[in-house]
This record gives C-alpha cells, structure tokens and sequence, in this order.
C-alpha cells in the first residue's frame, strides 16, 4: 500500500502541476469528473477506491481488492446514505464511482451523479423515455448502467438513443439513435467504453428484431461499425463476408421475423488480445419452427462472437445452442480470467448462460475447455466436447401433444444478475435460478406488432388453477447463491433461497460476498465457506449487482435497490416464491458503523377483492385468457396475477364501468406506459379480456374464501 500511495501523492502532484489552472475538487483526486481512459482502466487494480467500470475492471470480474471491510468486522457494517429514486420499476444499474463521484442509471434510463461519500446529488439528466416505448421492452423498463470515459458519461435509452452526457454538469453532449423505430428495439444494457469507442447493443429478440452491435466514437457519436450478428434478407448484399457463411445456417424466410440473436448485456473487452467478446440473445420467435423452419444452427444466435474493437470485424464465435427452442440467451455477462489449467496458464472466458451449464471456453480462439451444469436442469445431460453442441434429452423439444416441462425455462438458470469471480478463492459466485417452463408451440403463430411474439402456446404455459397442480408447481421452483469452482465444475457451497431472481454479487479480498436478495435482504457471507456473516434489511428486492469504492481511505459498499424485471412482471404467482416485497427503489450504501437508518415502512393495507358478476360464457372466457395471455401478461402477470410491480387487474375498478374500453383501446393510460391496443384488439377481443379478468378474479374471491376456511 506504501508505494500505491506513493504513486497516488506523485499522481495528483502532476495532475495539480499539469493542470495549473484546473480548480481542486476537494475530492481524491484533482482534474475534470469522469477522467477515465483506457490507461487508467488497464491499471485499475493500482486504484481500488474506484469503480470506474461496469465489472470494476476489463475483465469485469466484479472482485474488489479493497479488505478494509472484512469477514472480522463486517457485522458492524451499517448504513452510511441512501438516496430515493422517484421510479418504481426494476432498478438493475451497477453504479460507476470515479474520484468521488457515483454515476448510476433507474428505470426509464434516468442517470443520477451522486457525492459518493454523502449521496449528495451533484446533478440528475431525464431523457423523457416516451412511456408508451416501454411495450417493446420484454422484461421491464430497466437499465444496467453508465459508462465513464474522458470527461463524458454514456448511456443508452430504453427508446434506442445512446447519450453523452457531461460528466461535470449533466448536459448533453451528444445523442445519436441507434435503432430504427419502426421495430421494436430497446436498450437496457450498459455501454462499454473501448479505444475511444462506445459500444453498445440492444434488445428485442422477442418482439422480431435483428440483432447488432454498434461502436461510436466517444467525441463525435459518430458510427464507426455495426456487426450484424444474424444475417438479413440474402437477396441484398450481406455487410460482412461471415454472415453470408451464417446465413446458410438458416432456413425459410427467417429475416422477416428479424432473426433475433441480439447483444442485451455482455459486452467484454480483452486490451491484451484486443478482442472484444459479446454475447448474443435466442433466435425470435423463440420456437424454431417458426424462425428457421427447415432447421439449420441459426448464427450467431446464443453464441459468443470475438470481434476486433477497431473494425467490428468478426474472428471466431462459440455457439452455446444451435438451434434454440427455448430463449436460452447467450448473453449473460462474461468474465475474463488467466487461470491455471493442468498446470498451463490459460486465457479463458468464463459464462453461466441462461441454459444452466458453466462454460469455461479459450477466448484466444473459442475452443471449449469444459462444460458443466451448474444447477438441475433437464434439457440436456452435457455438452459434446469435440462439437461443442448441447446432448439434449428427449423432451428438450416439446414435439409431444402436452407441454413440456423443461427446465431452466426462459428466465433462466442465470440471467443478467452479474456473478463474480475471486481470485483469492477461484470460485465464481451465481445467483442461480431454479425455475422451468411449459413448453408447447403455438398452432398456427402469427407475429403481432403489440403482442409478445415468442411462438409458443401462452395458454398452456400459465399457470393451472388446480390447487394440487399448482403446489407442484411451485414446489420446484428455487433460487440460490451458488459458489462454483470453475476448474473442478463443481459447487464448493451453496446457499438455498427461497426463489428466484436474487441480486447480483460482489467479492472482495475481504474474504467476503455481496449479494441482495428477493426477499428483501442485502447479505454478506465469507468467501471461502459461504457462511452468513451481515444481512441488512432493505424493504424491498434488491436484484442489482453491489460495488464497494473507498473515499478518503475509507471503503464504502453500496448496491441499487428496488423490486422488478421480467420476473414479478410476467410470473404472477411463480414471483411470490422469493417473497411478495414491495419496489421502493433507492441506492443504499454502507460503511463500517455508518448512522443512517431508513424511513419507517408504511403499512400497507391489502385491498379486497369482491366477486363481479359475470355473465360471459365459457367460449367467451377462453377467447379472453388466449388475450390476456397474449397481450397482457408480460406486464400484468400470467394468468392475471401481478407480482406487484404493475397493477394486478383482478384489482382494477375499471372492471365495472366503461373505463376498461378507455384504457385498453383509448390509451387513456398512455402516459404511464399502458398504450392504446385498438390497432390489433376489437371492442369484443377487450370485452372478452375483462370477461377473463373478472373470472379471475372471482375465481381468487372463492380460493381464498376456502383457504381462510380451512384455517
Ligand atoms: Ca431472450
């Protein structure tokens, strides 16, 4: 430390001196907000007290070196400030601290600089995501965060636009679209700064997009490349030689639907092989025989391309699931780390995708080193190590009459819940999902321009109403802290959770995990065994991944709070297994015998539910659930149960008068992101809806009237 301090006194002596004129901040280190280059990236490790980016350092191993918060007394750990966010929906940002300064994204991609060492606000930028947008976002409004570089933050918008901000004051810079508007593209994912390049990709493999990633210049916003990751309409030239090699991987008429494969979150950048690695998302429609219907392995979807960072050129890819039938996304983010393997010191690239096996893969040029499953699963019993391609079990393709019960299911045994790796300790730490899914193809699959479009039979997924069935159901479906050693491909500890859709992880050399969690907890458990050491009640989901930074030698953890994501909006009553919490969306942030404390929890009241009379016909009803299921349930819950972030219809007053018509065909709500439905539903497709809602509805009143009996 002794000599880091050294280099630390020398620095600000030349930034003082070589900045004459530039004002001291009265922060750790002089010179302008957000000074991050890729000089100061490559030598993070040499200034730890930062988080300058989104996995702390290129590697985005998420690992702290900071140990001033330790397993001896991080029982004393306590609340320093929280800060209160005015959205309600996901909040999935890691935020960046540079010099003092704490950047982070909410929903509705609105960014907050925050004093790091009070939580200050310094300023706040809105970029008036129009709400209606929100309809193309498959898994909630949510963003993952900033990145910082030369003065300037970038982020992207829910809507398509990437955006310079100035880091001192807040104000644009420069905004570019990214997408077209006329598909149904989003941003969630962090951008990733690379040689002067701000890269980012998009989502929509679920709404018929085309995948790509793009790179901008960090000054201009100028488009430098784009990488197509699916192939588009061959009859017109293809925009580089490896897609027309993809493109007879697919079959039909697959650049109509988009083809998906698009790059939602993991975007990895290796400055020693100058590669840059990117995960892409499942084939849309999910199911193949809707996308590809004679077959083939459908590239780049669920793979890893390494491409060069200057050009976009491509150089060698790892499909992770050749013909994807299940929204298995290969976009989880990716870690790079030098380890040791048989004795040889190996550059590997390190990935727990959605379809439950833990990759460890050469990222010099993609071979496969191993391939494990790092929970149950049942889809496939291993991966082929000469062919690199998934041995799937006899029901992974629900070619049968009933559905198939295939676990993982789209929310995946891992999603973008960021894990971490230890150096210290050599295991990756996975919040893991235990949660399958029915499938069945659609009959007869029709892509709708407001719909969700997976191709698959939304009815026969949800959730039956047969108590027994249902507990069943249930039963199965778990969550847990997995601490796995990626060369022995086996857990070295677990931590069983209630359910599902736990926060992302943070390790340190202080022998410690961070990890939130669904129920409502903020935890830490020592490194090596995977004991509890500190929980933190948060009074709401925490699902975000923590970061820790130290101001004026002292460390700080901190984590963004707040319930949401795809999880409680479109699992309904799946998403009560991990704890019915509210979202009260907040940064917190702790440091060693902090004083903050927060505000009471107010009480809330739960409504009552009364029976409505219904006099729809059972045709009617059916008709109605095929909707709801359809149209309605990404947002309000399967089978008309929200998880709480959005409003659970069996609730709404609107039920009884005319006001449903306003708001489901009259965008009467449109500001609040429930657009207007009239250009694909009928008056009659809305009656038939609410017919099905207060079917529901009725259907709870005499549930829980026999439950409160039976107690
Ligand atoms: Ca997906």
């Amino acid at each position: 430390m002794g000599q880091r301090n050294a280099l630390f006194l020398i620095s600000v002596v030349l930034l003082l001196t070589v900045g004459g004129c530039r004002k001291a901040r009265g922060r750790q280190e002089a010179g302008k907000p957000a000074d991050v280059n890729g000089t100061r990236i490559a030598a993070a490790d040499s200034e730890p007290g930062n988080w300058m980016v989104h996995g702390r350092t290129y590697s985005e191993q998420r690992f702290s070196p900071l140990k001033q918060i330790n397993d001896q007394n991080v029982s004393q750990l306590k609340l320093a400030w929280s800060y209160d966010l005015d959205t309600h929906r996901g909040q999935e940002a890691t935020p960046l601290v540079v010099d003092g300064v704490m950047y982070f994204t909410s929903a509705w991609s609105k960014v907050f600089a925050l004093d790091a060492g009070t939580g200050a606000v310094l300023w706040s930028y809105d970029p008036k995501v129009p709400r209606e947008w929100g309809i193309n976002a498959c898994c909630d409004v949510v963003n993952r965060g900033v990145a910082a570089w030369n003065g300037k933050i970038y982020f992207g918008t829910l809507d398509g636009r990437l955006i310079a901000l100035d880091a001192a004051t807040g104000k644009p810079f420069w905004e570019t679209l990214t997408i077209d508007r006329n598909s149904r593209y989003s941003i969630t994912g962090a951008p990733r700064v690379v040689k002067g390049k701000v890269i980012i990709g998009n989502g929509g493999g679920e709404f018929g997009v085309r995948g790509y990633v793009s790179a901008y210049d960090c000054e201009t916003g100028k488009l430098v490349w784009r990488f197509y990751t699916v192939p588009g309409d061959p009859s017109k030239p293809f925009e580089s030689p490896i897609l027309a090699q993809a493109a007879r991987s697919w079959s039909g008429e697959w650049w109509k639907s988009g083809g998906g494969g698009t790059v939602w979150d993991a975007v990895v950048y290796d400055p020693e092989l100058d590669l840059l690695y990117v995960g892409t998302g499942n084939g849309g429609p999910w199911t193949q025989k809707y996308r590809s219907p004679k077959g083939g392995d459908n590239l780049f979807t669920c793979s890893i391309i390494a491409l060069r960072p200057d050009t976009g050129e491509y150089v060698w890819h790892y499909q992770e699931d050749a013909t994807d039938d299940w929204d298995y996304d290969s976009a989880e983010q990716i870690i790079l780390a030098d380890i040791s393997i048989e004795s040889q010191p190996r550059k590997v690239l390190l990935q727990a995708p959605k379809n439950g096996f833990f990759y460890v893969i050469d990222r010099s040029n993609g071979t496969l080193i191993s391939a494990k499953p790092f929970t149950y699963i049942n889809w496939a019993t291993g991966v082929d190590m000469k062919t690199g391609r998934p041995l799937e079990s006899a029901l992974a393709r629900y070619t049968g009459n009933d559905p198939a019960p295939v676990v993982p299911g789209p929310l995946g045994a891992h999603s973008w819940q960021p894990m971490s790796y230890s150096p210290l300790t050599g295991l990756v730490y996975i919040p893991v999902n235990d949660v399958g899914f029915k499938y069945k193809s659609a009959e007869n699959f029709e892509p709708k321009k407001l719909a969700a479009n997976y191709g698959i039979d939304v009815v026969a997924a949800g959730m039956p109403q047969d108590p027994k069935i249902r507990k069943a159901i249930l039963d199965t479906v778990k969550g847990k802290l997995v601490a796995w050693d990626p060369l022995q491909q086996k857990a070295a500890w677990v931590v069983e959770r209630p359910g599902p859709w736990n926060g992302g992880t943070l390790s340190t050399a202080g022998n410690l995990v961070f990890e939130g969690t669904a129920a409502g907890n903020f935890e830490a458990y020592r490194a090596g065994t995977g004991e509890e050491l500190w929980s933190f009640a948060a009074q709401t989901g925490v699902i975000a991944g923590p970061v820790t930074y130290a101001i004026n030698g002292e460390q700080y953890v901190a984590v963004l709070a707040g319930w949401g994501g795809v999880f409680p909006l479109a699992t309904g009553e799946v998403s009560f297994k991990s704890g019915r919490v509210r979202n009260i969306s907040r940064m917190l942030v702790f440091k060693i015998d902090g004083t903050a404390a927060l505000p009471a929890l107010p009480v809330l009241q739960e409504p009552t539910l009364t029976p409505l009379k219904n006099r729809a016909s059972v045709g009617t009803i059916r008709k109605g659930e095929q909707l709801f299921q359809r149209y309605c349930a990404a947002c309000h819950g399967d089978v008309a149960v929200s998880g709480g972030v959005l409003p659970d219809l069996r609730y709404s007053s609107a039920l009884e008068n005319d006001e449903w018509f306003s708001d489901v065909l009259g965008g009467m709500l449109q500001s609040d992101g429930m657009v207007s439905f009239a250009k694909e539903l009928s008056r009659e497709d809305a009656a038939d809806i609410r017919a099905y809602v207060i079917f529901r509805r009725n259907q709870s009143v005499t549930q829980r009237q026999s439950s409160a009996a039976k107690n």
